[in-house]
């Protein structure tokens, strides 16, 4: 049974708006935004019979973007959507705490005037826990650029493989690291971004040996590849985890612990066990 409010005569004039909120991902495999397959790019007609997403046109069934734009678009009669996340996480990363900031703009609405706080629990609803949003708050176009063009320190929990067993007294010591890292760009990515070397601060927030690796909590400064600085990225990330722990490591799984934006008290940096363990 659809809400009263999309019956309505669609003859209005049609209206641009933005609506701020932020989101926790509480599920790994979901993108932050439409994962088109990268063969056919989901053309309507190139789509048809492509092997890769077998006319699908897509990667996954969901992203946050469309848990999202699946509820707002019918009930405010609008064309389309647009997405802009303040940065995104990795497919396979939970994006934690009080949730990553994010605009979206809805292009082209008849019906603009909905109950936004009802709207929020209907996608909540619908999207069975993979993920939670703050209140929608109505704002301007600017909003998008702000976020778009501020960057955060981030707050990371990583699981950690070890390949080798772990000195106690430099899990001490890497326990306590806070410094300066030197980065050169990663192997991964090197085919798209310039080569360079780059110094990005880090403080290990807490780590805790477990079986067969360690659990930490680490703060980084925006554009810090959190990955590398674990793994060392073969000499290219000086020191990493792995210089300081002696023995080689790899990340088993990362989550997006918080994202320090200013709303976010600076309190939440020192703790290392506000978040419970998967
Ligand atoms: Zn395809």
């Amino acid at each position: 049974m659809e809400p009263a409010e999309t019956r309505r005569p669609a003859d209005g004039p049609r209206s641009n708006l933005w609506l701020e909120s932020r989101y926790r991902k509480l599920v790994r495999g979901l993108p932050q935004t439409i994962f088109y397959c990268p063969k056919c790019k989901g053309d309507r007609r190139r789509r048809k019979g492509c092997p890769q997403c077998e006319g699908f046109g897509k990667l996954t069934k969901e992203s946050v973007q469309e848990l999202i734009g699946r509820r707002i678009l019918p009930r405010m009669q609008a064309k389309t959507g647009k997405f802009h996340g303040a940065g995104r996480e990795d497919i396979d990363v939970l994006m934690l705490g009080r949730g990553r900031p994010f605009v979206y703009e809805v292009i082209g609405a008849r019906n603009p005037l909905i109950d936004l706080e009802e709207l929020r629990r209907d996608i909540e609803a619908r999207a069975e826990g993979a993920i939670e949003l703050d209140p929608f708050v109505r704002v301007g176009r600017e909003r998008v650029v702000y976020w778009k063009n501020t960057h955060f320190d981030k707050i990371y929990r990583v699981d950690v493989a070890a390949d080798g067993a772990i000195d106690p007294a430099r899990a001490a010591a890497a326990a306590q690291f806070a410094g300066t890292i030197v980065q050169r760009t990663p192997q991964r990515v090197a085919h798209r971004r310039a080569d360079l070397d780059r110094e990005r601060s880090l403080a290990v927030l807490g780590l805790a040996v477990t079986d067969g690796g360690v659990e930490l909590r680490v703060r980084c400064q925006h554009g810090t590849y959190v990955k590398e600085w674990i793994s060392g990225d073969e000499g290219r990330t000086t020191p990493s985890l792995s210089d300081l722990l002696g023995v080689p490591c790899t990340c088993r799984q990362l989550d997006v612990a918080e994202i320090l934006t200013d709303e976010v008290p600076t309190t939440a940096t020192l703790s290392v066990d506000s978040e419970p363990r998967s």
